[in-house]
């Protein structure tokens, strides 16, 4: 390509991310594409001969644009968000410029030192204890799974590594009937078994019943079983229930139960001095894992995973191979023993340019404003003949349902509620998701992206009032 040359292509790329930020809010949030559509206009075979840039670009923007869902549209208020921002983005450039294996200290000796850095930044910023230490993971689901390998590890004294499951007693965890899903393929992938994994009922307000817990966790060592691993989930993907993590760590520790705490979501809030209650008893985990790819303005992926005893945790994952051996192999840290993948992105560097530019107050006046304006939202809400709160505010997130007439039946109310979401996602100009609580059909609402303001979010109260006097008048009743 040549120097000059990839100047030339690297500006043109850089003029159409800034237009496309420019012109974001023109565009559907979530593609209208119908399944199959794209790829019947991508061709069977690769190219043969190189094509030239210009025409690769317009193919991007003319097949590939219009089918994607744009996650970093202000009125995307689906799942949680996986926000981004400039900072972000330009570190991305030069991390794939760098194109670099951060897998060990030798092979990338700033992205090692900067990654233990930044995460000793973000371990005081959310208030986590100084004994933790961190590593970069590439989502929530792998940083789990790890979790609950060491403690596989720790409950079978490194039997399961050494010489499988089989002969050690059945290993048992825990964690709310609300948690993650990711936690149950965790127990699956880790060669313990859905069925040992106990899903302890929920209080009404959807946190974990640690009485029920304990309960469980003594039943199971009587009949011989092996307690090993428990997650508290602080800010569950339905509707954002949080477990007592003291409570469940008081109750776990007793028996030697390694505690981790899913907060991949709500865990950017605790940067917030009033929200730290939430995670009171945290001083008493094992692990913690919050993804700053969805609420902290990095890009995905890019999750944060604290262990307290790093050693340990180390020892479940470190092999040494003669050709991964280094100098300076015990005074350094290599990440690649810190979890699955060998070869490592350097992720902290969007992490370091996302605080510095941001700043920790610019970080905290964002995410305070998103969950003061749910609260708001919220109010309206309730406040509005014909809809109601399904689940009241965490941080956030809340959920709500269209009640226009309280004849109906439950049933009518969900299949009603079912086609408001359709019509709504499909007009395109927000995005929101649903949950099922209770039996109850909910739209779930969710403020989070980078760009947002309160005005996106009182157009967004407009465009659902406005889908659902249409839905009702085309349908009235239980139709
Ligand atoms: C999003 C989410 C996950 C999964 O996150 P990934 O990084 O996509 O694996 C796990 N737990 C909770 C509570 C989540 O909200």
């Amino acid at each position: 390509m040549g120097a000059n040359d990839f100047r030339h292509k690297a500006a043109r790329t850089v003029d159409w991310i800034a237009d496309y930020f420019e012109r974001i809010e023109a565009y559907p949030v979530r593609a209208p594409a119908k399944p199959g559509e794209i790829a019947a206009q991508v061709p069977e075979m690769p190219p043969a001969q190189p094509e030239p840039f210009e025409e690769v670009l317009r193919d991007f923007e003319r097949v590939i644009v219009p089918g994607m869902t744009h996650w970093q549209h202000p009125r995307f208020f689906a799942y949680f968000q996986a926000n981004s921002s400039e900072p972000s983005v330009l570190a991305e450039m030069l991390t794939a410029a760098l194109a670099a294996q951060c897998m060990s200290w030798e092979t990338s000796p700033a992205a090692t030192e900067l990654e233990t850095r930044v995460l000793e930044w973000l371990r005081g910023m959310i208030g986590l204890p100084e004994e933790f230490a961190g590593s970069i993971q590439d989502t929530a689901s792998t940083a789990t799974l790890c979790t609950l390998i060491a403690a596989r590890e720790r409950a079978t004294a490194g039997q399961a590594n050494r010489s499988g499951l089989a002969g050690s007693p059945p290993l048992t965890a825990y964690c709310s009937a609300e948690a993650h899903s990711s936690i149950e393929r965790a127990v699956r992938i880790a060669g313990i078994g859905s069925e040992n994994l106990r899903k302890i009922p929920v209080d009404r307000r959807g946190g974990m019943d640690p009485t029920i817990l304990a309960d469980r966790i003594a039943d199971d060592a009587a009949r011989g079983a092996c307690p090993a691993w428990v997650t508290a989930s602080l800010g569950a993907t339905s509707y954002g229930a949080m477990d007592p993590v003291r409570r469940v760590a008081e109750v776990a520790r007793i028996s030697g139960v390694w505690v981790h705490v899913d907060a991949a979501w709500a865990g950017s809030a605790l940067v917030l001095p009033e929200h730290r209650h939430l995670a009171d008893g945290v001083d008493l985990v094992d692990s913690f894992v919050f993804n700053p790819h969805k609420w902290l303005f990095t890009n995905f992926d890019c999750t944060a995973l604290f262990v307290r005893d790093a050693e340990q945790y180390v020892g479940a994952f470190a092999i040494s191979p003669e050709y991964l051996k280094t100098p300076h192999g015990e005074e350094v840290i290599n990440y690649r023993d810190w979890g699955i993948q060998l070869g490592r992105r350097f992720r902290a560097l969007k992490l370091w340019f996302v605080i510095r530019m941001f700043g920790v107050e610019g970080i905290r006046r964002r995410i305070r404003e998103h969950i003061e304006w749910s609260e708001r939202l919220a109010n309206t809400i309730r406040g509005t003949d014909g809809f109601e709160i399904v689940t009241e505010r965490s941080l956030s997130l809340f959920c709500f349902r269209f009640v226009p007439d309280p004849a109906l039946s439950g049933d009518e109310l969900n299949a009603l509620n079912e086609r408001l979401l359709a019509r709504i996602n499909d007009a395109g100009r927000i995005y929101l998701s649903h949950t099922r609580v209770g039996g109850r059909y909910a739209l779930r609402f969710v403020i989070g992206q980078t760009n947002t303001t309160w005005q996106h979010v009182d157009e967004a109260w407009i465009e659902i009032q406005r889908c659902a006097s249409e839905e009702w008048a085309e349908h009235p009743g239980g139709s």
